[in-house]
């Protein structure tokens, strides 16, 4: 593998299950995550796609550090990492930064913007919060982020700025570790729909400009397919799907992804809620997720074998695969049927 070949984030095989707590939940776990592997390449957006409960959110802290995996393995830069270790874990978070959904709540209420900027400079770059040349990088930072001008912003709180601003903000203090991977966590879906495309171009620029791996997690594929030249679906845990954003877009090989995007079918919906247009049946328990597939509950096209057998990722392209027995040919014709939306509620 070439150095530019090798990913600035990998995650391989993570698992995470949450060990219930009280007496009902004794011995058992919640399966959050099973058996996930995903590349991150600087310049490049990875979307994670899927509804509330699926996983992908697990998968953000796992690889922001927030959480230890169960098991598997994170590489930066082609190294493992283990962030039980102190300094390793400091490291680590100089090169990898999370931006949240919920930009108020991210931001503490009761000081400045010029403080939640500061800190991590301090943090991250060694800058003195009264140093020389402190002013001049708080400036930088507002200016990357496109609030001009600094002396607008540096002295206000939070609840001054708009949803937009205070995620514009939020995206500021991640780049003042200078980092080299995003994980930017459902980014815009507490935003007001008018200015959630400026916040996509906003990220997308920086990719360009810093050369940034961008994992985008998000329940809306018609964002993903807008913002990501790949992306990988997650049912219950489990990648289901993954391969180029355009091609998994124009022709869905697992059924839940069609289910997606029959749920947000035009391109022109970008940003708009896509979860609860369409009734998609209810997800899983992940405390003892259904026996073989996981979406055979839901699944317009489950067979015989579906109810008793995992599918293993299959691939069904050149960079494609999927987790569906439809392209076995021991079991189908590699053909996804059109969706019948009805089925896919719970039986
Ligand atoms: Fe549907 Fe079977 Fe494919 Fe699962 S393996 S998605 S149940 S057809």
């Amino acid at each position: 593998m070439t150095e530019a070949d090798r990913p600035a984030l990998e995650a391989r095989h993570l698992v995470k299950d949450f060990r219930l707590g009280g007496i009902t939940g004794r011995g058992r776990s919640v399966h959050a995550v099973t058996d996930v592997s995903i590349s991150l390449h600087r310049g490049r957006v990875l979307a994670l796609v899927g509804e509330s409960g699926s996983g992908k959110s697990t998968v953000a802290r796992l690889l922001s550090g927030l959480e230890r995996p169960s098991s598997g393995e994170i590489l930066l830069d082609g190294v493992s990492v283990d962030l039980r270790r102190r300094r390793a874990f400091r490291r680590y978070k100089g090169s990898v930064q999370m931006i949240l959904q919920d930009p108020y709540a991210s931001l503490n209420s009761v000081h400045n913007i010029r403080h939640h900027l500061t800190r991590p400079l301090r943090i991250h770059a060694g800058a003195q919060p009264k140093g020389v040349g402190v002013d001049q990088l708080l400036a930088e930072l507002l200016a990357q982020v496109s609030l001009n001008p600094p002396e607008l912003y540096l002295d206000k709180f939070p609840h001054e700025l708009s949803g937009g601003q205070r995620q514009r903000v939020a995206i500021a203090r991640a780049l003042a570790a200078r980092p080299s991977v995003l994980l930017a966590d459902e980014p815009i879906s507490m935003l007001d729909v008018s200015i959630r495309l400026g916040v996509l171009n906003l990220l997308d620029d920086l990719r360009s400009r810093l050369d940034l791996a961008v994992l985008y997690i998000t329940h809306d594929i018609a964002s993903a397919r807008y913002f990501a030249e790949e992306t990988v679906v997650m049912y219950a845990g489990q990648v289901v799907e993954h391969g180029p954003s355009e091609d998994l877009t124009q022709e869905p090989a697992h059924p839940y992804t069609q289910l997606l995007l029959s749920s947000s079918p035009d391109p022109d919906r970008l940003g708009r809620e896509a979860e609860g247009d369409l009734d998609l049946g209810a997800p899983p328990s992940l405390v003892e997720p259904p026996s073989g597939c996981r979406f055979h509950p839901r699944c317009p096209s489950a067979m015989p074998v579906c109810r008793v057998e995992n599918p293993p990722a299959i691939e069904v392209s050149p960079g494609r695969t999927a987790r569906c027995w439809l392209h076995d040919p021991g079991h189908g014709s590699g053909q996804v049927p059109a969706a019948d939306l009805g089925s896919a509620r719970p039986r």
